[in-house]
């Protein structure tokens, strides 16, 4: 009977260590189970912060490229204005020069060519100074720009020497224009140096010219404007 009971008990103490060990292991499995949900909790809370993270970084990416295309678009600009007179330079007009050339030849509409160099300017800046000078070529300029048509071309070639391209406009008709241009020019006086005149070179592209041989004829046509005596127009 004892022995039984010895057993019994040896039996009993067995399954209280189990039990005990079950418990052990149960709050063993809780606490890597809290572990486990902190864990999950905080990389969540990572996986938020880098999608913030990640959103704002596109914001400040697009802002950047925004930033960047606008300085380009007003470098592009700088590179291509007169800076005094605010019209296209002399670069920018070659290239559109070329551009217009070749469509001619495509179209066969035709296109010419207006050249202008304002008359004895060397006179007002030796006898009023370079800031009169500027105020002369700018309300040329206005002259000018206010009385051409929105798709001419009007732009400063350097100094006191201006290009316009009259657009479906041939020979004739651009001599005509130019000889209004010229009398509305006669006709702006500056405050200090009353009148001003410029001479005027005219030529319509043809099929067989280039940038150089344009230039080169509308050039020699206001060359005889100014041996014929200046404020004149000569057709080439
Ligand atoms: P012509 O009738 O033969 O064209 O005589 P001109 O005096 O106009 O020609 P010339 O080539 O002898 O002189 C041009 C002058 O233009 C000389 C130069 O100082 C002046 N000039 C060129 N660019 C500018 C500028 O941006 N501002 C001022 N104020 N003057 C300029
Ligand atoms: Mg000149
Ligand atoms: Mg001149």
């Amino acid at each position: 009977m004892s022995e039984e009971c010895s057993e019994y008990i040896k039996k009993i103490t067995v399954l209280e260590r189990q039990i005990k060990l079950l418990g052990e292991s149960r709050k063993q499995e809780e606490r890597l189970r809290t572990q486990l949900n902190q864990t999950m909790d905080a990389l969540k809370e990572k996986k938020q912060q880098l999608r913030e993270l990640n959103e704002h970084l596109e914001e400040r990416v697009k802002e950047r490229t925004h930033e960047l295309n606008e300085s380009m678009h007003q470098l592009t600009l700088l590179a291509s204005t007169d800076h005094l007179t605010k019209v296209t330079n002399r670069m920018k007009f070659s290239i559109l020069l070329e551009q217009k050339i070749k469509e001619h030849k495509r179209t066969q509409l035709p296109i010419s060519l207006v050249f202008f160099d304002l008359d004895y300017f060397k006179k007002v800046n030796d006898t009023y100074g370079h800031i009169v000078g500027d105020e002369v070529l700018i309300a040329f300029t206005q002259a000018v720009t206010e009385h051409i048509r929105g798709e001419d071309i009007f732009s400063r070639w350097g100094g006191e020497e201006f290009i316009a391209l009259f657009n479906n406009c041939d020979g004739l008709g651009a001599l005509q224009r130019s000889e209004r241009l010229r009398k509305i020019i006669e006709q702006t006086f500056h405050p200090i140096a009353k009148q001003i005149t410029c001479s005027i070179g005219v030529t319509e592209i043809r099929d067989t010219d280039t940038n150089d041989t344009v230039i080169l004829r509308v050039d020699q046509a206001l060359y005889q404007a100014k041996e014929e005596g200046r404020n004149r127009v000569v057709l080439l």
